[in-house]
Order: C-alpha cells, then structure tokens, then sequence
C-alpha cells in the first residue's frame, strides 16, 4: 500500500501569529515546525504501510524553508519527499493549494492520501476535501481510527451526534483528527537517514501548472484589522437582587 501524506510547515503555534500588515500573509519569519496536525498524518501513514507494506510519500507546498518539515516527516520514517515551492504560489488560496497539492499526487503511486483535518496557520479545512474532489476519489473526513482490509478503507468519524463508523473503496483522501495516534520522535538514525531519502523539487511548469498561483487565485486578502478588545465586563453586587438582575441580564442577550 502506499500512501502519500500532505503536511504544511507552520509557525510555532507556541508562539502567537501575526500577519503582515502589507502583504496580508501570515509572517513566517520566526521559529517554523511540521504542523502538530500534520504529525498524526505522518504516523498514520507509517502505521498503515508497516501493516500493508508499500511506503509513505510526503507532499508540501510552501516557502523554501518548508524543506525543514519535509525532513522531520522523512525521519520519521517517510521514504520519499516532494516540495513544490514556487515564489509564483505565494498567497495561493486553498482551491490553488489543493490544485498543486493534487497534480504532485497524481505524479505518486498511491492508494490513500491523508491530510489532517485544519492546519494550524490557514485554518480553512477545505483543503483536503478538495484534493479528493480534483482526484476524483472519495473523502473519508475526521477520521478517529482507521483500518484497511483488501481494497476497502474503514474509518471512525467523530461526529456531533457520536461515531459513525464509514467505508470506503481505495483510493481515497482521508484526513485524520488530532489524538488519533501517538506520532513518533524522529530517532538518530532516522535524522541521519533523512539527508539520503529521495527529494523532489517540482516546479508548477513540472506540474503542468503554469496559470496557477498567488496572481491568478480566485480569493484575495482586501483588509486585515485587530479584533475588537473584549468590552469590560459588569460586576454585579449581591444586595438582594443579584439573581433577578442576572436572569434580567440573560433574557435581555436572549440567552434564557
Ligand atoms: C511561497 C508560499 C507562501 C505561502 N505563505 C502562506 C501563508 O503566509 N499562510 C498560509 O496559511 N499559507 C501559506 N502558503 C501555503 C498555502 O497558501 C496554504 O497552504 C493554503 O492556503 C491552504 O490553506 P489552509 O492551511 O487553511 O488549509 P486547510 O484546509 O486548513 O489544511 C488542511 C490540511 O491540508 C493539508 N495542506 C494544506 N495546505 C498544505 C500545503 N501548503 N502543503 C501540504 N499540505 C497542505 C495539510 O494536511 C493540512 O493539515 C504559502 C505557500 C507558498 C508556496
């Protein structure tokens, strides 16, 4: 079985993020990591292909400084990276995201992609359904567990209501939720071993990709402004009718 697994390098989500007031684009100049999401994708795909055999590719497409992710993941155990970075792809939206994403996973042999659920940065959660809508091949999303048998994906969804347990026939893009495994550190031998692995470096003309990217993306960035500072809030004196004016307080925000 082989599996390929997007990961996206973010800024240290220890530290609060901040956007560039000309660019509109997150700044990414401090400490960047492998997105902690990403690392439960990485380690599902590593357990699927010890069961199954077959190996784990990983896919990125960011700035050139991405390649540090790309290698954690590679010592992790991954057998293969592709990183598409391209000054071209700068402010590319999540549909152009997913485009580039799915035209380097057309180039692997794969029976499954997974992705996390949200990254950590974008936040905007499309990306992974998108991949599988451009591949042509189902989303199995929000995944708990995960197991394959044959030719059929079996997965549990964390769902609002409870478990809800859903098949698929491979291939399939599957995005898994945080908790759904213990991703694995990195060993000595495995950081060493990263430097050898096979790394790919696709440009958009690779990729058959040239109209895509930051200029010609349907979504733009027009403003951004501070959210508004919390007002402060009412503190209410117990002199007899601190209840009444508490329920008073809710009925009015149509709470009760
Ligand atoms: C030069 C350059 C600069 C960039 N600068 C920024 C930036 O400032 N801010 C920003 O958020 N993005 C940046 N990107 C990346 C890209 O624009 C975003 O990945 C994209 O908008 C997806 O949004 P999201 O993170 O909300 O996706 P989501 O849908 O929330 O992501 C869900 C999952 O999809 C996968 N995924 C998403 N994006 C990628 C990716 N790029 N590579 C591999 N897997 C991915 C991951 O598994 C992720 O957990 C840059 C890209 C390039 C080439």
């Amino acid at each position: 079985m082989n599996v390929v697994v997007c990961i996206k390098q973010v800024p240290d989500p220890n530290s609060p993020g901040q956007l560039d007031p000309s660019t509109h684009l997150l700044k990414r100049d401090g400490e960047l990591v492998l997105d902690p999401g990403d690392e439960f994708g990485v380690e599902a795909g590593l357990q699927l292909v010890e069961k199954h055999g077959g190996q784990v590719t990983v896919v990125s497409m960011g700035p050139e400084r991405g390649l540090d992710a790309v290698r954690k993941a590679l010592a992790m155990g991954a057998a293969k990276g592709v990183l598409i970075s391209d000054d071209s792809l700068r402010g590319s939206d999540a549909l152009t995201t997913a485009k580039v994403l799915a035209a380097a996973i057309r180039k692997q042999d794969f029976d499954v992609v997974i992705t996390a659920t949200e990254s950590t940065d974008g936040y905007t959660g499309v990306v992974p359904q998108m991949i599988a809508g451009l591949l042509d091949i189902p989303a199995v999303t929000f995944a708990k567990s995960v197991s394959v048998e044959g030719d059929k994906l079996t997965a549990q969804r964390q769902t609002e209501t409870g478990i809800e347990v859903v098949e698929a026939t491979l291939p399939v893009v599957l995005s898994v939720t945080a908790g759904v495994n213990e991703p694995r550190y990195p060993s000595l031998k495995g950081i060493m071993g990263a430097k050898q692995k096979p790394l790919d470096r696709p440009g958009p003309a690779d990729l058959n990709l040239e109209d895509v990217g930051g200029a010609s993306t349907g979504q733009r960035i027009t403003a951004i402004d501070s959210a508004p500072e919390r007002a402060a809030g009412e503190i209410i004196k117990d002199e007899g009718e601190a209840a009444k004016r508490i329920v008073d307080f809710l009925a009015d925000k149509k709470v009760i």
